[in-house]
């Protein structure tokens, strides 16, 4: 009898089923295709003589393996980026010729993703993928976090923490459980709107913080803005130009929106930052936030499960501001091409939601360097402080 190991899920993980070839942003596109060891050496020794000589041809070994049980090999990606295993049904030809005991940890595992913290297994699902997020969003009800025993198969460990070892003596970090459940409590306490629940923890852990690092203050110059809206077009604009969306992003479905928010707010256009904010103002006022009355439990369910995979608010490091810091820029960077959505389209609906989610995560969570740097950048702006969040979220 396969050993059961007790699992903390969200409760929304329970009945996911990936729908292959159904899928429209398969994640069988766009990324490169990691093989561990085990499941590299056995693709050469494979009596299946046809599928060896693929192999032979589509795989590499690796030679900036970060971890022998993850990325040991890769497949080679063909030009229109698809993995080449691909069949004309979008179905992976390994599993269907060989099994699924020839999948790599990576494929087999995909889009779930496991943490251990302080020795019990967690388990929850990647938002790059399109179908987890339906599962995510396909109640209105509070996600809530159970308990079961599962057979563990084939899995990579995203993250191991032990939140009481000595080395967090002097880190907050040694407070992480605490600190996440409250979060995850603030959030989804509805007897405000989003926005405020959003707010009201920004002040909680900028205190939680400042109490913690005793001689460290956050107190800057003030920002000088001429208005929420003017600023917020200037550095999403900013911050879509240092993507480089239209050289060197893979996914057709961030060019595509993209697109919809240049034209939306006239971004590119040789016009003043005043108009083009005055066309996000409207989108905002006129479509988004009705929109958000009505659904605001989508997002609430995005950052609840962001902070529950992310080990919030220790999502980018030790520092439980930067964690809070970068999930609201996260939100506020969807939240803006939503609303130029909404400019070109005259209204949002749920799947724009599902959509934009996933593909924001496929492409700035998963991309390498895009929000280190902006961090860095925030930072060295002095930006990681309440002020810069109030002007973000308002
Ligand atoms: S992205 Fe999700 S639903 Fe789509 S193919 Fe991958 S696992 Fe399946």
């Amino acid at each position: 009898m396969k050993k059961l190991t007790k699992i903390i899920i969200p409760s929304y993980v329970r009945g996911f089923k990936c729908i292959g070839g159904e899928c429209e942003d398969s994640c069988c596109t766009g990324w490169d295709i990691d093989i561990d060891k085990i499941t590299y050496r056995k693709y050469f020794r494979t009596k299946n003589a046809d599928m060896r000589k693929e192999f032979v041809k589509h795989v590499y070994k690796n030679e900036n393996c970060d971890c022998e049980e993850v990325d040991y090999g890769k497949v080679r990606i063909n030009e229109s980026k698809r993995c080449p295993f691909l069949d004309e049904n979008r179905l992976c030809r390994i599993y269907s010729n060989l099994g699924e005991d020839y999948l790599s940890n990576v494929c087999y595992s995909y889009p779930r993703v496991y943490n251990v913290l302080d020795g019990v297994y967690e388990l929850s699902l990647f938002m790059s993928c399109p179908e987890a997020i339906r599962r995510l969003v396909a109640s209105r009800e509070a996600i809530r976090f159970v308990e079961e025993e599962m057979a563990l198969e084939k899995h990579i460990i995203n993250s191991y923490i032990e939140s009481k070892d000595k080395r967090w003596k002097k880190s907050a970090i040694r407070r992480l459980k605490e600190l996440r459940s409250l979060s995850i409590e603030m959030i989804q306490n509805r007897a405000s709107s989003l926005q405020a629940r959003l707010l009201k923890l920004g002040y909680k852990l900028e205190k939680i913080s400042l109490s913690e690092s005793k001689n460290k203050s956050r107190d800057n110059d003030p920002i000088k803005v001429r208005s929420n809206s003017i600023f917020q077009t200037g550095f999403f604009k900013d911050a879509i130009e240092s993507l480089q969306v239209f050289s060197e992003i893979d996914s057709p479905f961030f060019v595509e929106y993209t697109k919809k928010v240049i034209s939306g707010f006239r971004l590119m256009e040789d016009c003043p930052l005043e108009e083009k904010s005055q066309l996000y103002e409207e989108a905002i006022k006129n479509i988004f936030e009705p929109f958000m009355r009505e659904n605001d439990y989508l997002f609430e369910h995005y950052l609840v499960n962001s902070m529950f995979q992310g080990n919030f608010p220790f999502t980018e490091n030790q520092d439980m501001f930067d964690g809070y810091l970068m999930l609201v820029v996260r939100y506020a960077f969807i939240r803006f091409y939503l609303a130029g959505i909404a400019a070109v389209e005259g209204k949002i609906t749920t799947e724009d939601v599902v959509m934009m989610i996933q593909t924001h995560t496929k492409t700035v969570d998963h991309h390498k360097t895009f929000i280190y740097d902006l961090l860095q950048d925030l930072k060295q702006k002095q930006f990681d402080n309440m002020e810069f969040i109030s002007i973000l979220l308002g």
